[in-house]
């Protein structure tokens, strides 16, 4: 196949391409790299199957020859960007996924989007299952996130609907693993980056709220999986071990043998008081789920960033 990956600079979008390239596909890569990085992708460059096209995909996009699949990952994603590039997330998911849907019925090629745990917003209901509408502040500081990537789920079933176009929305979990941005501001990497460097580790609120880490090579599989199932409806994909801040903060503690302890930092508007992913449907549609555990997961990321931190000085 065909592939082209829109943010496939970034965290998830890399290891995509990985994958892709890895079972023999061709991918083309589209980023702006506004907090994606080349040294992410540097590995494939001089592959005659991968392409890099440096490209806003708020802007029309332009492929030049035949496509089989779109996969659109192009969006920040950290609570951090919410607050430095807010208008950038909007237009990306909104314009840019209208851009995506358009390339997609001219290449005649399937389309999927990244979509997100945070439709569901600071949940009722929980775990979540897919069938639930979600809890979303439309003026929060976080909305410019999940109203845009809501947009955009509305606007990719519009294209199912009224075009016949042939879609997936993966409703993407807490996700983490190597090539995440050191000064992402995501729990991960902010408390092994904090771990590694000896310091304390800032815990929000008093951690007591919950998420569910996924790591990234269990993720792409569910990524991988339903592109090629016939499911046009979301699907959830994330591990469903649950597990505090207060908790993450002493297992990223003992694993690297941080003795800095912790330290308490505000809660930011809106965070999200529980999230845990209902899989029944990635199950059963996919047989997918996680198999990579917390711990497992953390050691891997911590030998990354052990490597990149000292590689920075
Ligand atoms: P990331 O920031 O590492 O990757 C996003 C990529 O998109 C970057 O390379 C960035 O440069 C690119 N990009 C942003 N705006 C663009 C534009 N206008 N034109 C072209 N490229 C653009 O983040 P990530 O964690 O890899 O997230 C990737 C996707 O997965 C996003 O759509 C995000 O919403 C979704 N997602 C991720 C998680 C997670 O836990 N990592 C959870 C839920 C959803
Ligand atoms: N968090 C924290 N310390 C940090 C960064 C984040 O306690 O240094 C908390 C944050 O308040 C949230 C959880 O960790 O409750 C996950 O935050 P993240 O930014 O990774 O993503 P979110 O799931 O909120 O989108």
């Amino acid at each position: 196949m065909r592939i082209l990956i829109t943010g496939g600079a970034g965290f998830l979008g890399s290891h995509l391409s990985d994958r892709f390239l890895g079972e023999g596909h061709e991918v083309i890569v589209l980023d702006n790299l506004i907090t994606g990085s080349l040294d992410n992708i540097q590995h494939h460059f001089g592959n005659p199957l991968f392409q890099f096209i440096k490209h806003d995909v708020t802007n029309y996009i332009h492929v030049p020859g035949p496509l089989d699949a779109i996969l659109h990952f192009a969006s920040p994603a950290s609570p951090k960007d919410f607050h430095t590039i807010p208008i950038q997330i909007l237009k990306v998911n909104s314009l840019g996924t209208h851009n995506a849907l358009g390339l997609a019925m001219t290449k005649g090629a399937r389309f999927l989007l990244a979509s997100t745990s945070e439709v569901y917003g600071d949940p009722l209901v929980h775990p979540q299952p897919e069938s639930y509408w979600g809890n979303v502040n439309p003026i929060g500081v976080r909305g410019v996130y999940d109203e845009a990537k809501r947009f955009a789920e509305a606007l990719t079933m519009a294209y199912h609907r009224i075009h016949g176009l042939d879609t997936r929305i993966v409703r993407i979990f807490n996700t983490y693993g190597p090539r995440m941005r050191l000064d992402d501001g995501r729990v991960i990497p902010n408390y092994v980056n904090q771990a590694l460097h000896g310091q304390p580790l800032t815990v929000y609120g008093e951690g007591s709220q919950t998420r569910s880490f996924c790591y990234v090579e269990d993720e792409v599989e569910g990524f991988y999986r339903l592109l090629f199932s016939s499911e046009n409806e979301p699907v959830n994909i994330g591990n469903t071990d649950e597990t505090t801040m207060l908790e993450l903060a002493e297992v990223v503690n003992r694993l690297t043998g941080n003795q800095a302890g912790i330290i308490f930092k505000p809660l930011p508007e809106d965070d999200p008081k529980v999230r845990k992913p209902d899989i029944t449907r990635a199950r059963t549609l996919l047989g997918w789920e996680a198999k990579v555990n917390l711990e497992q997961g953390l050691q891997r990321t911590i030998d990354w960033f052990r490597r990149n931190v000292a590689a920075l000085g």
